[in-house]
């Protein structure tokens, strides 16, 4: 059936699609999954998701490219990431190459509802797992239900992508003993409250500092930061808390090889933050979105960038990545993957 969706004015909210892919773990085993279209699911009172919130998820997005084709960026990453992720949750991971297969099929069942090119909207994709199996005494479940639904979304930045004012949180976002580094929502979970906190101080987005010294950069709830030296060098934080973005990852890859930029992966200091001259933050959902300040307890850091756009570094860099998304530009081999 036919959608009959306002492409410009979407918004970012769930629209239930035609169908989703599902597969349940039982007996030690994955059965072959299908596609259904039933927008529900039915759970045990007890299942383990409910009661000790197992489960996790990943996000990525279908699209239409210049040339008319519907692809999605780089699933094999999700694939891979939501697979360390299950495994430490003590959940089954999901063959990798049955995650990408069931993208596809659930992407090309709902292609009317991917967005025409150019409007700026996207077919988010979003593959997850639960506990499903009633667990009452603390351990993990044995039963298992793997699924992907999609929905359209609009455009991250409606009117274009304008700087933000960020602070430096006083939460940990993540439990301190490691989770940071799975995708979970019992980490977004524990990010509720601080960016309620945030927002309600006028704040768009919390930068999580390292939880045992408190004077190293993380990221944000959601997304990682990249920074700019004044020389044009891509600094990005590396540690063990948090979550490898596969936009950082593809950023860094476009830095050097696209854009013949250095690239550094280290720790950075809370302290070194003046000193650049750009900041973003990076996740599928925005690509990039620009931070011109940053507020550190009443010490306002301003970034060079300022508050009127991207810094040009950061532009080239979304430019470039966006552009080989939508096949404006060639993709290194394996990144853009042809659903239809
Ligand atoms: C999903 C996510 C990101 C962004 O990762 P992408 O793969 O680029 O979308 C960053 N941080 C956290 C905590 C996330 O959950």
């Amino acid at each position: 059936m036919k959608p009959d969706i306002d492409w410009a004015n979407l918004g970012f909210g769930y629209i239930p699609t035609d169908y989703r892919y599902v597969s349940n773990f039982k007996d030690g085993a994955w059965d072959e999954g299908a596609l259904v279209t039933d927008a529900t699911i039915t759970l045990s009172e007890c299942a383990c998701v409910f009661q000790y919130s197992q489960s996790c998820f990943e996000g990525l997005k279908a699209y239409y490219t210049k040339d008319g084709h519907i692809v999605c960026f780089r699933p094999d990453l999700n694939a891979s990431r939501m697979a360390e992720t299950a495994a430490r949750l003590e959940m089954p991971p999901f063959p990798e190459d049955r995650f990408v297969e069931a993208v596809k099929q659930v992407v090309a069942a709902n292609k009317d509802f991917v967005p025409p090119y150019g409007s700026g909207a996207t077919l988010y994709i979003r593959p997850f797992m639960i506990g499903s199996d009633a667990v009452i005494g603390v351990k993990p479940a044995n039963e298992y239900h793997f699924r992907i639904f999609v929905t359209p979304v609009g455009p991250y930045f409606k009117g274009g992508a304008k700087p933000m004012t960020i602070k430096v949180s006083d939460f940990d976002r993540a439990a301190p003993h490691g989770t940071g580094h799975i995708k979970a929502g019992l980490n977004y979970a524990m990010s509720l409250h601080p960016i309620v906190v945030a927002h309600q101080e006028g704040y768009a987005e919390n930068m999580y500092l390292d939880p045992q010294t408190r004077t190293k950069v993380e990221e944000t709830g959601g997304a990682n930061f990249i920074f700019v030296t004044k020389d044009g060098t891509l600094v990005t934080p590396k540690s063990p808390s948090i979550l490898p973005s596969i936009t950082r990852r593809s950023l860094m890859y476009v830095a050097e090889h696209y854009l013949g930029m250095k690239v550094e992966e280290r720790e950075v200091l809370l302290s070194e933050v003046p000193d650049f001259a750009e900041c973003g933050l990076c996740g599928t959902a925005a690509v990039i979105s620009p931070v011109g300040r940053i507020v550190d307890h009443g010490r306002v850091i301003d970034l060079p960038s300022g508050m009127e756009e991207m810094g040009p570094y950061t532009r080239k860099l979304y430019d470039t990545l966006t552009g080989i998304q939508m096949g404006r530009i060639d993709p290194p081999e394996g990144w853009v993957v042809k659903i239809a």
